[in-house]
């Protein structure tokens, strides 16, 4: 499994599958949901609202997967990251789930290249600092490594950019 880092817009990347820092209602908000929504088109939330109807809402750190719709991607695989209120092991252990599930629902979707955002580091307040090693780690410990072939992990601004960029490079080292 090899990493890449790019800045920019997650709904114009052709990966098998990219992933969407959902709500738990699944039925779309701001951020990088809207984006990806908007873009999609209508395909991906009536695919969110069979799913709702038959599981009930998306729990914090489990995710599910959906169709493209208009994306350039062959799935959206939506997971719901956790809202931060102040340091705590169980939010960063939910965010550990959000990477890991997504992984695992890749795997088992043949997913080869996935591209994640930076989960809950926007509307949710997440640290990025944190947030990126706690992405970082989960997506190199992921016990199913050898079976994606890409993570690509793509930063809409340049603070997370950048804390991405000097992180990797570290590892790389
Ligand atoms: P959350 O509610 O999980 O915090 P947000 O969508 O508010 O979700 O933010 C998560 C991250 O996604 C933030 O770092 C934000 O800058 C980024 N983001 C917003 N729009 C896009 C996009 N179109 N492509 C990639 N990342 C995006």
């Amino acid at each position: 499994m090899t990493t890449e880092l790019i800045k920019g817009d997650i709904t114009t990347i052709k990966a098998d599958a990219i992933v969407n820092a959902a709500n738990s209602s699944l039925l779309g908000g701001g951020g990088v949901d809207g984006a990806i929504h908007r873009k999609g088109g209508k395909a991906i939330l009536e695919a969110c609202v069979t799913i709702r109807d038959k599981q009930g809402k998306c729990k914090t750190g489990n995710a599910v997967i959906t169709i493209a719709g208009n994306l350039p991607a062959k799935y959206v695989i939506h997971t719901v990251g956790p809202v931060w209120n102040g340091d705590s092991e169980e939010k960063n252990a939910l965010l550990a789930d959000c990477y890991r599930n997504s992984l695992t629902l890749a795997v088992k979707n043949n997913v080869k290249v996935i591209a994640f955002p930076n989960i809950s580091t926007g509307i949710y307040h997440f640290p990025k600092d944190k947030a990126a090693d706690i992405a970082i780690t989960t997506v190199n410990n992921f016990a199913q490594k050898e079976k994606i072939d890409k993570v690509i992990f793509v930063c809409f601004d340049d603070e997370n950019y950048q804390l991405y960029e000097e992180k990797l490079n570290r590892i790389k080292q």
